[in-house]
């Protein structure tokens, strides 16, 4: 394997040499044929989800149905991976669909989709231009965005072909080569990426390498012009020491333990479904922006267990082990790691809901755990999985000691009508962020992406200075005679 990766950079270096990957000409078509692919194997791409996720059956027909009804209506393509929008696709329209009305036909795609992003008007020149220093007068300066090379996206299991694709598709709009390495633990999408973007796509300039650690490991031996990673902080280290040796720039998108904070006096009904619909309704809990633990004071706890309770049976009925409409564990390997969160002596006596577990059809059921230590695992590790620890407080604002103590997470989310505690949440509180631009800090991640910011991350903004040959001044040049000195 390791031979193979070394003459696919080969090849894709050599394609990207070429100049062939920045023309507009070759980035749209590259584009439509994502399109294709998206269009034409719905129904493939629902069932390698399916069979990798175990997807409630209405999460897949959400995603057909809201795929046809933008096609229909918007004529736009929405599809959604397990309840998350592909937005890139209004960007991906944006490109196609316009011509470029600049000078720099191989920027048009990328100006637009910058365009579409930042509302700027429509026909607006390929290069930005900036203020010139004194220094360099009479001169212009402007910013030319431009492809970095050879690029390596490592993707993860949770969300296969959303998290495969998006920066796959930012990456071709700006106009690089790039190799995917989609995860082998969702085996089917893995495969079925690999065969359409086989079929359909440029392969001197777009592969797809299958594999697991030993084909990750020979895939970070080679030089890189960026690598995109998505995964856990563990891999994420080595991906960072891996880029180190060539000083390669990396965007790693990792987890955490995202908090949310439950204040009193709320809409107890409305903040227990949305908590439930971030925690279990994506995936069983197997998100990385899903809340892992809710901190709320001592004597607001058993108000919040019994609002999620009644919710939670609302939702997945008396025996949730059966219900049709919860994503089970991805694989034995992490429903063990998952119950080995709820084995702790430290936790298995505070679970006030759920607790059941299928290691057959590798279910766990929506599981709270009241009033955790500290220094037990399940508050330790990131849990990715249906297990919802509460930790009590004494007053509110207690909370921003507790999340600070831990590494910093992707999301946080704070359910209050107090603005103050609002303003002193967003003042306290350092997390990624589930919107634009998406990216973790420290210990979740670097970098970010989505929309202008995923162009951004597969982009050198180089700096252009123009000067003409008129206003040269004599006296900046040596020899440096006394009067230059007075002058
Ligand atoms: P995973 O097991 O699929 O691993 C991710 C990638 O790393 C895979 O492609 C895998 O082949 C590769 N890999 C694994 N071990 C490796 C090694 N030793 N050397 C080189 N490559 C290796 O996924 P995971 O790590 O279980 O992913 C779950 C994590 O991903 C969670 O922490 C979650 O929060 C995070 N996540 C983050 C985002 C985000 O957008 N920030 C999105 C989804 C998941």
């Amino acid at each position: 394997m390791a031979v193979g990766v070394e003459e696919v950079v080969k090849e894709l270096r050599s394609t990207y040499t070429s100049g062939k990957t920045k023309t507009h000409e070759w980035r749209a078509s590259q584009l439509k044929a994502i399109i294709r692919i998206v269009t034409h194997h719905e129904d493939e791409i629902v069932e390698a989800l399916r069979s990798d996720l175990k997807k409630p059956e209405l999460e897949s027909l959400f995603m057909r149905i809201g795929q046809r009804i933008c096609l229909l209506c918007i004529q736009c393509f929405v599809l959604i991976n397990g309840g998350r929008f592909f937005s890139f696709f209004f960007d991906l329209i944006e490109i196609l669909g316009s011509t470029p009305k600049t000078q720099n036909r191989a920027l048009g795609p990328a100006i637009l989709y910058l365009q579409t992003q930042l509302e700027c008007p429509v026909g607006l020149l390929c290069v930005f231009p900036v203020k010139t220093s004194m220094t360099t007068f009479p001169a212009s300066g402007e910013i030319v965005p431009e492809p970095l090379g050879v690029v390596l996206v490592i993707s993860t299991w949770n969300y296969p072909f959303l998290l495969s694709l998006e920066p796959v598709i930012a990456a071709i709009a700006a106009g690089n080569a790039v190799v995917l390495k989609p995860s082998e633990v969702a085996t089917a999408t893995s495969s079925l990426l690999s065969k359409l973007l086989g079929e359909y796509m440029d392969t001197t300039a777009v592969k797809v390498i299958e594999g697991a650690v030993p084909e990750t490991t020979a895939l970070l031996e080679q030089k890189w012009d960026k690598i995109f990673y998505t995964g856990s902080g563990k891999v994420g280290r080595i991906i960072l020491a891996a880029a180190a040796k060539h000083l390669t720039p990396v965007v790693l998108e990792l987890g955490g333990k995202c908090p949310a904070v439950v204040d009193a006096n709320i809409n107890l009904k409305v903040a227990a479904r949305r908590i439930i619909s971030g925690k279990w309704g994506c995936n069983n809990g197997q998100t990385c922006v899903s809340p892992d633990y809710v901190i709320t004071t001592k004597e607001y706890a058993s108000k919040l267990v019994d609002a999620l309770s009644v919710e939670l049976e609302n939702f997945y009925g008396k025996d949730p082990l059966q219900s049709k409409d919860l994503s089970s564990i991805i694989n034995a390997h992490h429903f063990d790691r998952v119950a080995k969160l709820l084995d702790d002596e430290k936790v298995s006596g505070k679970i006030v809901f759920g607790g059941q577990q299928d290691k057959t059809n590798l279910k766990i059921a929506p599981t709270i755990i009241l009033d955790v230590p500290d220094d037990s695992l399940i508050m330790n590790e990131e849990i990715f999985g249906p297990l919802l620890p509460i930790v009590t407080v004494n007053k509110i604002t207690e909370s921003f000691g507790v999340i600070n103590a831990k590494g910093k997470p992707l999301a946080a989310y704070l359910f209050t009508n107090d603005k103050k505690l609002k303003a002193e949440f967003i003042g306290s509180v350092s997390a990624g962020e589930a919107g634009l631009p998406f990216g973790g800090v420290g210990e979740s991640g670097m970098g970010a992406y989505h929309g202008k910011f995923s162009f951004d991350a597969f982009s050198h903004k180089k700096a252009v200075l123009r000067r003409g040959f008129g206003g040269d001044v004599a006296a900046r040049y040596p020899p440096y005679a006394p009067w230059k000195v007075q002058f």
